[in-house]
């Protein structure tokens, strides 16, 4: 594929590559200066029909493999994504506008996370158990649930796909990767090196819009698993019809992250942090500090050099002229003490923005903004800052910067979110680290880690029992 001649981008189902059956197409623009990169398949309902077709009559062969020969084949592709990282990473630059730099580094998290799955995961230890029944051995086994729908975010496309096709796919299930429509080159980027590893129909990409070539695959009755990261609102609508036939469904939702600085905080770090974790990737990171909770004492400070590093940021431009439009809908009427404005340039650019005065309970305190938006919150005492951290919808991540261990332990206790971090910024996962959270942020599954195996196997309960008289 070369992105310079602005290629069609079809679907890739059983192995070869298809347009969608209707023969339409979308275009897709890049952010950094509104032109044209591509055109993709806007598939629907016979597409996605296919793909899951394909997925289901790959799966059982894929299953016979040794879970040993399917972790080789991971590892297989995480070096072919390496060799490939330039190529990969100019191609998410392109099409999400982010710096070459930051793609670069989530291309390398990609390949972390199969190495991770082809190593640790490919043990898929089970447990051994007792019984109160004499000469009977309980063991359990890690089965594989099936045909995966696979439908992920445009903000970190590529570990986005490896989060969940490297561990799906290992596990033994066939997939079905729907993109989002934000990001069709670096999808078609990932399923072609997959094709060249793993057996035809084993993973499928379906190109398209979300509303619609994703109710098609998500109310199919050949998937068993829907694995979800995306909004809340696009969350609740899978969860109630998948849930309707009973489907698996896992959900990696949104969040109001908050990032609390205490009077005994090294403030130069705290400043850092929150810039970084508001501002990077234009703050479309799920992890995003979008609140900053700041003690009395040393709030006025910490606004000011704030503001003065939120006014030199480069955070790159937001994916869409909608996301744009949303943005500065949602900041109508508020205190904007930085940015808030269009950057004056072709794209899709949102100065950094910093904004003041918010009461808890308004809705840009509660709403997700996906955007590079921060609020500032005055509190007297750790006790308020908890408080107004766990007074929101969401709980995914959350950080406190104090030098007090005991400030820094009440907190990792009582906040309500999947993840803390104590003198760090919101966001930063490994691939060897469960992530997920609380609330509307999820529905409990962690993805990562060994817990990404809970979600794509199912537990097996083995019961052997023998006659010793018969040995
Ligand atoms: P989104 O919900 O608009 O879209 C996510 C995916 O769902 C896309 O592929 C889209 O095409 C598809 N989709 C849309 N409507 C659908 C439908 N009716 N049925 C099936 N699929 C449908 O979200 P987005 O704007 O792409 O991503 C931003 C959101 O993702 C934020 O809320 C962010 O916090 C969240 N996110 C969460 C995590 C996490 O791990 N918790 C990670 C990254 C992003």
């Amino acid at each position: 594929m070369h992105i310079g001649s602005i290629p069609d981008i079809a679907n890739l189902i059983d192995g070869a590559s298809r347009p969608a059956a209707s023969g339409a197409w979308f275009e897709k623009l890049r952010p950094a200066d509104g032109t044209l990169l591509c055109r993709a398949a806007r598939s629907g309902a016979a597409d996605v029909e296919a793909a899951v077709a394909a997925a289901r009559a790959a799966q059982s062969g894929w299953t016979r493999e040794t879970a040993v020969e399917r972790g080789r084949l991971v590892r297989e592709l995480a070096l072919a994504l390496r060799a490939r990282r330039e190529e990969a990473a100019g191609l998410v630059a392109e099409e999400t506008g982010k710096s070459t730099e930051l793609a670069l580094g989530e291309v390398d998290a990609a390949v972390e996370m199969g190495f991770f799955v082809a190593g640790e995961g490919r043990r898929l230890y089970g447990r051994t158990t007792t019984s109160a029944m004499p000469n009977r051995t309980v063991m359990t086994l890690r089965r594989p649930v099936g045909v995966a729908a696979l439908i992920v975010s445009f903000n970190t496309p590529l570990p986005n796909y490896a989060w969940k096709v490297f561990p799906a796919v290992f596990c033994g299930n066939a997939a079905v990767l729907k993109p989002s429509e934000h990001t069709p080159a670096s999808a078609a980027f990932f399923g072609e090196l997959c094709q060249e590893l793993v057996p035809p129909g084993v993973l499928n990409v379906v190109q398209g819009l979300g509303p619609e070539a994703g109710p098609p695959l998500v109310e199919s009755p050949g998937v068993d698993l829907v694995s979800f990261t995306g909004s809340a609102e696009t969350g609740r609508w899978i969860n109630e019809h998948a849930g309707r036939r009973l489907a698996k469904v896992c959900l990696e939702l949104g969040g109001k992250n908050a990032l609390v600085v205490c009077d005994d905080a090294d403030l130069d770090k705290a400043v850092e942090w929150s810039l970084a974790s508001a501002f990077s990737n234009a703050g479309q990171r799920c992890a995003a500090a979008s609140r900053l909770v700041v003690f009395d004492s040393v709030y006025d400070e910490f606004r000011d050099r704030l503001v003065a590093g939120a006014r030199t940021y480069d955070s790159g431009p937001v994916i869409s002229e909608g996301s744009l439009e949303r943005i500065l809908r949602a900041l109508e009427g508020a205190n904007v003490i930085a940015g808030g404005v269009r950057v004056d340039r072709p794209g899709w650019w949102l100065a950094p923005t910093v904004v003041e005065d918010v009461a808890p309970a308004a809705a840009l305190s509660c709403s997700e903004l996906f955007g590079p938006v921060t609020i500032l919150y005055r509190v007297r005492n750790l006790d308020e800052a908890i408080g107004l951290v766990n007074d929101s919808p969401y709980g995914l991540t959350s950080a406190i910067h104090t030098s007090s261990l005991h400030r820094a332990m009440r907190f990792a206790e009582a906040v309500e979110a999947g993840v803390v971090v104590v003198n760090g910024g919101t966001h930063g996962s490994e691939p060897h680290m469960g992530f997920g959270g609380v609330k509307q942020s999820g529905t409990g599954w962690r993805e990562a880690g060994v817990e990404a195996l809970d979600v794509y196997t199912e537990w097996k309960y083995v019961n052997l029992i023998s006659d010793p008289s018969m040995a």
